[in-house]
């Protein structure tokens, strides 16, 4: 018998109280009750987002949010910076592309964060650039990009700063106002423990206004349509019922817990976590800025990260990820964010052992396990 352990950077594991919250019949999408969820879960969005900005939610994947903000803020052959530092990084600009408009890439090394330098330079030198996309963490390379120091390169140019936090946001502090950020897109089924199948958008006055002249076409995903209804606790379409029940009831949970306790636990299994890399003589493959969201670790010469991804699923149903495009066979990734406990990490961290062992890897076997449990022993 196998038991399904998600340790892959999304989805993650959702929390039995909240997928009891999701069994519960449905009500009407138009009912006072349900506008009272949509309330709660404004609120809650303000939260997480440590923002007075207003918080649409869409019922789409992370990239439908991705898109809303090159269609809503944008118009045809508008230049945009993307930072391309990896997968997502490419998926602004394969966005901005769909859209017919134009993007100015900034192509950082896999496994290194953006220079904001760069960035002031290009938006110096091109003052009709309209916005800069980035992640805040990169996750097909483990790297968080420095997004206040980039808030600060766009806050006195007419760009906007449009930040991917799918993967970051609830796993460590993105304090959008103080911050500074004009638009931050999330997602449900990463740190935010929940089940895929919602988007996020804040949106700041900044935003506001390039919104209100953007003429690329959108439809589903109108930012202006849903404004006027989500701020009246109402939906455009119909609202996907059963995901919002469970999202209260994540926001219930963070509450509870308190979202700082949720980054320093995450903080602390991402720590343990690469202490056991270290331990096993590998390196991270996040030269630069790794996130505590996530681990990347880069394959020893000679074993396929592929192998160990596969090894982990085959024989013990834990999932994890391997590398995309460039880093494929490179390395593995192991999420520290959302419902994940010290001995998730640690089972992690065990069977990873057995893999590398199984695989020609030599180090001595436990080392991981036993610098991890001396981090979690002293947290
Ligand atoms: C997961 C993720 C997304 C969203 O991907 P979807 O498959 O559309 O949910 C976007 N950006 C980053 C950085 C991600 O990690």
């Amino acid at each position: 018998m196998k038991k399904v352990s998600l340790l892959a950077p999304g989805p993650t594991p959702v929390p039995p109280r909240t997928l009891l919250a999701m069994a519960q019949p449905l009500i009407h999408h138009r009912s006072a009750d349900f506008q009272e969820v949509i309330g709660q879960v404004r609120a809650g969005l303000k939260k997480i987002y440590q923002t007075a900005n207003e918080v649409l939610v869409f019922c789409s994947s992370g990239t439908g949010a991705m898109e809303s903000a090159v269609s809503n803020l944008l118009s045809p052959g508008d230049k945009a910076v993307a930072i391309r530092g990896g997968k997502f990084g490419e998926r602004w600009s394969l966005l901005l592309e769909a859209y017919g408009c134009q993007p100015v890439n900034v192509d950082v090394p896999w496994g290194q964060a953006v220079d904001p330098g760069q960035v002031e330079a290009l938006l110096k030198a091109d003052p009709t650039i309209k916005a800069v996309y980035v992640q805040a963490l990169e996750t097909s390379t483990g790297v968080d990009h420095p997004i206040q120091a980039l808030a600060q390169v766009t806050k006195n140019t007419g760009a906007v700063l449009v930040v991917d936090a799918v993967s970051a946001l609830g796993a460590y502090s993105i304090p959008t106002d103080q911050w500074g950020l004009d638009v931050v897109i999330s997602g449900s089924q990463k740190a935010l423990m929940m089940p895929p199948g919602l988007a996020f958008a804040s949106i700041g006055p900044k935003a506001m206004e390039l919104m209100k002249k953007s003429t690329l076409p959108k439809f589903y995903f109108s930012w202006a349509k849903e404004l006027k209804n989500q701020t009246e606790n109402k939906g455009a379409f119909t609202s996907p019922v059963t995901l919002f029940m469970g999202l209260l009831d994540i926001f219930k949970l963070i509450d509870e817990v308190g979202l700082e306790t949720i980054f320093a636990e995450t903080a602390v299994r991402s720590q343990a976590f690469k202490a056991a890399v270290a331990a096993w003589g590998l390196e991270l493959y996040s030269k630069q800025r790794p996130s505590t969201a996530l681990t990347a670790v880069q394959c020893p010469a000679g074993i396929d990260g592929q192998k160990v991804v596969k090894w982990l699923k085959e024989k013990y149903a834990i999932y994890i990820a391997g590398g995309q495009d460039q880093a494929k066979g490179k390395i593995f990734r192991v999420a520290h964010m959302g419902y994940i406990n010290e001995f998730d990490t640690l089972q992690a961290i065990s069977a990873i052992e057995m893999a590398l062992k199984g695989l020609g890897h030599a180090f001595e076997m436990g080392s991981g396990v036993a610098a991890a449990q001396k981090i979690f022993g002293e947290a």
